[in-house]
């Protein structure tokens, strides 16, 4: 599922394509489903002739900005991708949407699993106002994450997948950031010390700062795999120490990586060092 640095490289590669202040033609529709709260003939009608002002990335969600009062939110949940078209090539088996652009160009929206959504809402709030804060931005400090944590009693991997106490990550990253932090994600938040959350932030900003520089994450070259607007693999998945590595030496101490199950998701760890707290493994 495309976490953060797989959206911000999808905006990003949007707007070097020059996709900003571009006018959308006509959109095709065909998978109505995707639209979330929004009717064919009414979305086809609101986003026909409106000039792309903006796109920018909150959590995991893309914003479209159209005008003043319109915007399109996307989010891509399992495996939705965008990719401009060639000429004259004819829509692929799983292409839902295609935006066409007046400058002769088309913008297809693909997904094997249609989970994406796309909302039109007058303020995008209606759909991210709930989403805590962001992990690259610089007013969460080590001291407002060591609060968030202190208030909750709950357990780390399911707390930093909730997109309403911190956005944009999801398995892979969290995965990643808690091996970096030598952190058991069984771990309950509001146990954790002030040392261990600064530390937990610099592994959180680490995982997903390599993941950009990277331009995200792609588990494999299948069609439900996470593509770059040019439909390339992202790069980061040769970087990852223990996400899908089960039983492959943890890069740090060499002991085989476990894969455990948390909360239904699957969570990958190193038994040495991301030891369960005493007081957890007994009981
Ligand atoms: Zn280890």
């Amino acid at each position: 599922m495309p976490e953060l640095p797989e959206v911000q490289t999808l905006v990003d590669d949007l707007k070097a394509c020059h996709t900003i202040g571009a006018r959308i033609s006509k959109v095709e529709v065909h998978w109505p489903a995707l639209l979330a709260g929004s009717e064919t003939f009414e979305f086809k009608q609101k986003l026909a002739g409106t000039v792309i002002k903006d796109i920018r990335r909150r959590g995991k969600y893309m914003i479209w900005t159209l005008a003043a009062d319109c915007h399109m939110v996307v989010h891509l949940r399992m495996s939705g991708r965008f990719y401009f078209a060639g000429s004259g090539e004819k829509p692929a088996k799983h292409v839902h949407l295609v935006f066409e652009l007046e400058d002769g160009r088309r913008l297809m929206y693909h997904d094997t699993r249609k989970f994406g959504r796309f909302y039109l809402v007058h303020d995008p709030r209606e759909v991210v106002g709930r989403l805590g804060p962001e992990p690259l931005d610089k007013n969460l400090t080590s001291r407002r994450l060591a609060k968030m944590l202190s208030r909750r009693h709950r357990r780390l991997k399911p707390l930093l997948l909730d997109q309403t106490f911190i956005a944009g990550l999801g398995n892979i990253y969290t995965d990643e950031a808690l091996w970096e932090a030598c952190i058991h994600p069984l771990s309950i938040a509001c146990h954790l010390s002030a040392r261990q959350a600064a530390s937990l932030l610099r592994a959180i900003r680490k995982v997903l700062r390599q993941g950009l520089d990277k331009r995200g994450t792609s588990l494999g070259r299948g069609l439900n795999n996470f593509a770059l607007l040019s439909q390339q693999a992202g790069g980061n998945a040769s970087s990852l120490k223990v996400y899908q590595r089960a039983d492959m030496p943890c890069p740090r101490c060499g002991t085989p990586v476990k894969r455990l199950v948390v909360s239904q998701r699957s969570t990958h760890i190193c038994p040495r060092c991301q030891k369960l707290p005493v007081d957890l493994s007994k009981s």
